[in-house]
């Protein structure tokens, strides 16, 4: 049984020192691909060194993180937009969106970080990793003029929202909500908001090092983890673990289209 890790951060320091084991752990419980989402401009010399270590394996993306967009956020772009022009090995763009939870000093930078960057994946035909925290009304109304532009596709990465939410994110026909650790947590409406989304909507992923699924919950979250979001999404479709595996998998390579 092979699944997918549509979402990591192995490239960040917490994996210094072991990664070679971190790897070790995905591969063998069946982890068959992990997509990495970019952070900013000081993150993507770690994240392609790891792409070219594990070829074929760990997948690069490019895009700007709303946590690090600040007053020099045109800049980064600048720099992000040169690398997609010269290079075809990104596999998406991400992960970019708004987040007002942290910080809303660069709302409106914000803002236009992820609509230049919306705009990047349908020139490029790359799907679109979406972060939003605290700040869904505000995404959502800058992303609604492009509900009928089939060219955009992607993930609304770590949906943990209402049904209502979910309604509203799943008239985006071609994207999907990534589900992680959340979902196994003890306070969650996740499972019953989930009941309402159909299978061929839903993408596994981590997040790592972040949102350790139960049961490792607090401690670092390695791709290896996603098996844990795996099993209990089986329990709430009522499926067996093999098919929402397979299941799942199909849903991941309509959105990265890599080819084995
Ligand atoms: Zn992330």
């Amino acid at each position: 049984m092979e699944f997918i890790d549509t979402h990591s951060h192995l490239f960040l320091e917490e994996f210094k020192e072991d990664l070679p084991e971190v790897i070790e752990r995905a591969k063998s419980i069946g982890v068959s691909k992990v997509f990495m989402p970019n952070i900013d401009s000081s993150t993507i010399s770690d994240m392609l060194r790891v792409a070219s270590q594990y070829a074929g394996y760990c997948y690069p993306m490019i895009g700007l993180h709303p946590t690090s967009v600040e007053e020099n956020y045109e800049i980064e772009l600048k720099q992000m937009k040169e690398l997609l022009d010269l290079s075809n090995n990104f596999v998406g763009i991400g992960e970019v969106g708004l987040d007002l939870y942290w910080d809303k000093t660069y709302r409106m930078q914000q803002e236009n970080a992820f609509v230049t960057q919306l705009q990047w994946a349908i020139e490029y035909k790359l799907p679109l990793i979406i972060h939003c925290r605290e700040a869904f009304e505000e995404l959502y109304a800058l992303m609604l003029p492009y509900i009928e532009d089939t060219n955009l596709r992607g993930i609304f990465h770590s949906f943990t929202g209402t049904k209502a939410e979910a309604d509203k994110l799943l008239s985006f026909k071609n994207f999907k909500l990534g589900i992680n650790g959340v979902v196994t947590f003890k306070k969650t409406i996740l499972p019953d908001v989930l009941r309402d989304v159909p299978i061929n909507r839903i993408v596994l992923e981590t997040d790592s090092p972040y949102l350790t699924p139960v049961p490792n919950r607090g401690k670092r979250n390695e791709s290896a983890n996603v098996k844990d979001v795996l099993n209990k999404l089986a329990e709430i479709y009522e499926i067996s673990v093999e098919k929402m595996a397979e299941l799942t998998n199909k849903n991941a390579l309509e959105v990265f289209k890599v080819i084995e």
